[in-house]
């Protein structure tokens, strides 16, 4: 449906300042009908994509296809302009005219669009659209009169009201409360499901990205770090970065033994065997990550004969309700776990722990840990 190749963008220094390399050879491919998420921290390029493809931005160099049609290309010099390139579009403030009645709003893309249907069918479409926001009830009235989450469905609803083929939404949740974001969430997702359309959609908030989308692509400084399902970038991180910004994770610095897919870190309790991600090499250094849930709790007789089990003593606990927040020293080497509430664990007590090999991901040490 949409493919994007080696997409770069330069943006000119001003007054001094040097030039933003904003994207540096983005390329990914976005199959029909998925829910597919740029996600990364501020600053990364994810809105620069989307306002590529948009056709808003133009890129230095690359290509966009969408479907069969090439609608950027720098080596062909081909720019389709935006209104061309049948895209439907929510931004972050939903952008709905204040002056206009929630019909007027929606009924604005199909009225001023470059195919003016006549006004049976612009009503036709436009009852469509609100039915499918659940909003044919206020089509009346003044887009003011609207809460937060009504204002958005109503700039869903334009954006969908002339059957586009790519709807791009970018952090279009961010200017709602915490409660109505965590409704329109599983509202968005089941409304572009229902309606089977391909979408795009930016944000910086993971567990939004996790909670939404069928595929993921996590950015940093221009460039793509991984692309996966929600599971595999959480599960089976590539990177320090991946794994710090999916969530929390403890990160123990270590030393690959062997490499390969299945390969060994040495880390400061011992021996870890578990997945190595790709260049990695025996001496290189590197660092286990450990998610808080991976770890089983053992008895000490299981945990003699068994790979990746070790021996730890609580720190402390902070009961947190749904689990208890509880930190071990392995080793010398500081662990933050999440145990079962009804454990009954005490500060002070010899654990015996378990990290199955499929659930600690060994991953470059990240140098640049600290520069973004
Ligand atoms: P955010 O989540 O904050 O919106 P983002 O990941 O969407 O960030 P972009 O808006 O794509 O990031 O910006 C990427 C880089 O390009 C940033 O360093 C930004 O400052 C820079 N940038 C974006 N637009 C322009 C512009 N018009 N002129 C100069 N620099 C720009």
């Amino acid at each position: 449906m949409l493919k994007i190749d080696s997409l770069r963008k330069v943006f000119p220094g001003s007054e001094g300042r040097a030039p933003t390399k904003a994207l540096d050879g983005v390329s990914f491919t976005v199959e029909e009908g998925a829910f597919f998420t740029l996600l990364g921290p501020s600053g990364c390029g994810k809105t620069t994509t989307l306002q590529c493809i948009a056709g808003l931005e133009a890129p230095d160099s690359g290509t966009i296809r969408m479907g069969d049609t090439v609608v950027f290309s720098g080596s062909e010099r081909i720019l389709i302009p935006s209104n061309k390139r049948r895209l439907g579009m929510v931004f972050q403030s939903y952008a709905i005219w204040p002056h206009m009645s929630v019909f007027d709003n929606v009924a604005f893309p199909l009225v001023h669009g470059s195919r003016r249907p006549p006004m049976a069918e612009v009503r036709r479409e436009v009852a469509k659209a609100l039915e499918m926001v659940e909003l044919g009830h206020l089509s009346d009235r003044p887009a003011p009169m609207l809460s937060g989450g009504q204002q958005q469905r109503v700039a869903l609803a334009r954006a969908l009201v002339h059957q586009p083929r790519l709807l791009l939404l970018d952090e279009p949740l961010s200017n709602l409360d915490a409660k109505l974001r965590d409704t329109m969430r599983t509202e968005i997702r089941n409304l572009v499901k229902s309606v089977g359309i391909t979408t795009l959609f930016v944000t910086h908030d993971q567990v939004e990205a996790v909670g939404m989308s069928d595929q993921i692509v996590l950015m940093r400084g221009g460039s793509i770090v991984q692309q996966g399902t929600p599971r595999e970038i959480y599960l089976h991180p590539n990177s320090v970065f991946t794994a710090d910004f999916m969530g929390r994770s403890n990160l123990v610095p270590g030393r690959v033994m062997a490499g390969g897919s299945t390969g060994r870190i040495e880390v400061p309790f011992g021996e870890l065997a578990g997945t190595v991600a790709s260049g990695l090499q025996a001496g290189d250094r590197a660092v286990a990550v450990i998610r808080p849930q991976a770890v089983e709790l053992l008895s000490e007789a299981d945990s003699t004969s068994r790979e990746n089990c070790f021996s730890a003593r609580i720190t402390s606990l902070s009961f947190l309700g749904d689990v208890v927040e509880t930190e071990i020293d392995a080793g010398g080497q500081k662990l933050v776990l999440m145990l079962n509430p009804y454990a009954g664990y005490e500060p002070g007590q010899e654990i015996f722990l378990h990290v199955p090999a499929d659930r600690c991901a060994i991953v470059p040490a990240d140098t640049t840990e600290q520069s973004q």
